[in-house]
């Protein structure tokens, strides 16, 4: 039962128009997740009336939201027409900033990508500023409706109160007002969260079946670090200031003799990204293969695998356990009811898996629920899939 904080009870009494949004985004939901489906189902699932759905149902269409596609099946009568989402305009914009890339992406209301273009990041990050919104006020121009919020992930801690990034460890950016400054050079509200964030928010709105019933879990991406997103009773769990899901720096224990130049971005040497992230893969692999340079990026490594060299099969495999052992400590502190992992070592998650679940399966000692621990399907872009999710779901339920 949620506790009602006085200060914040203005925003929530109900107003009459608050219970027709509520009705509103039910009607909406039912649509996306049941669709094709009729007025007459909506009103018998949620005991609206059918006057009620009916209205509902034409200010969508009006609206661009659903559009009627014909009649279907009868059960006795008329024939119902049938309604699914309308997924032929835009109305989205993702941006996904991450290490390496810059992805800009337009989607529709079931979060496709109709258009992507994707540029490298620079270290300067006015040049990025000024190379996203030259893109975005192109993408404007081209816009049928004015109603389309930019989503913008950023590899990085958002203060969600004073909504600054306060920091992007691998470029060293500090206190970026990125969110006004596309705002006000574009015209269009944004829509900013940390990349983990986006993913779970991803995950939740856009996953797997699996995923369809549950509303706690864990989403880790396994990138240049780790990142972490903690859904809570079907939303983003934030701590103070947003800066909740920081697992990526939790201590897994002192450097062993392997990993004495594990040092993290963040300036610790315990932390669980040295030992288990991309990074740490990397570093692992050229320890094995004597290649002093460090040239090897992932994807190399990746393919090397797959083609069963031994080297890499070891080192993903090493990286695998020290993903076990992190996620055990998710698991005994949360109890989550799934860990989703997203990142380009999901691409071998046959090859990893066995030794994942080992490690998990072995160092939990006390009596735990079991949890689904599983690769995301978010596909090769997950951070962009979670930047164009935060541009949507603003339609779906109102941002908590
Ligand atoms: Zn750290």
């Amino acid at each position: 039962m949620r506790r009602i904080y006085l200060q914040k009870a203005k925003s929530q009494v109900a107003r009459a128009d608050t219970i027709r949004n509520i009705n509103r985004q039910i009607v909406l939901n039912y649509v996306r997740d049941r669709e094709p489906i009729s007025r007459a189902e909506i009103a018998r699932e949620t005991d609206l009336q059918r006057s009620t759905v009916s209205s509902i149902v034409n200010a969508l269409v009006e609206d661009g939201f659903v559009e009627e596609i014909g009649a279907g099946e009868s059960s006795g009568g008329r024939k119902p027409t049938m309604l699914k989402l309308r997924t032929d305009e835009v109305v989205a914009i993702g941006v996904d900033i991450t290490p390496t890339v810059i992805n800009i992406a337009t989607a529709n209301l079931a979060g496709e990508i109709i258009h992507l273009e994707t540029f490298p990041t620079s270290p300067d990050r006015a040049q990025n500023f000024q190379k996203i919104v030259k893109k975005i006020s192109a993408i404007k121009t081209e816009l049928k409706t004015e109603d389309v919020k930019i989503g913008l992930s950023v590899p990085g801690l958002v203060d969600e109160v004073s909504v600054v990034v306060t920091y992007v460890p691998y470029f060293h950016w500090e206190n970026w007002k990125i969110k006004d400054e596309i705002k006000d050079a574009t015209g269009l509200s944004v829509v900013i969260d940390n990349d983990a964030n986006a993913i779970a928010l991803a995950d939740l709105w856009f996953g797997m079946p699996e995923v369809d019933n549950i509303k706690n879990f864990a989403s880790l991406l396994v990138a240049e670090g780790i990142g972490t997103g903690i859904i809570f009773d079907g939303q983003i769990y934030r701590g103070n200031k947003g800066a909740a899901g920081e697992f990526g720096h939790m201590l897994i224990g002192d450097a062993d003799k392997e990993n004495n130049n594990a040092v993290c971005s963040c300036g610790n040497t315990h932390c669980w990204e040295s030992f288990a992230s991309n990074r740490a893969t990397i570093r692992r692999f050229n320890n094995l293969t004597g290649s002093a340079d460090g040239a090897s990026d992932i994807s190399r490594i990746l393919t090397l695998a797959r083609q069963n060299d031994a080297a890499a099969l070891q080192a993903i495999n090493e990286t695998a356990r020290y993903l076990g052992l992190g996620i055990v400590n998710l698991l005994v502190g949360l109890s989550p009811e799934a860990v989703i992992v997203s990142g380009e070592i999901t691409l071998v998650w046959s090859l990893i898996e066995k030794t994942l679940l080992k490690t998990i399966e072995e160092n939990i000692k006390q009596k735990l629920p079991t949890t689904l621990i599983t690769a995301s399907t978010l596909g090769a872009s997950p951070t962009l899939k979670g930047a164009i999710c935060l541009s949507i779901i603003n339609k779906f339920a109102s941002r908590n």
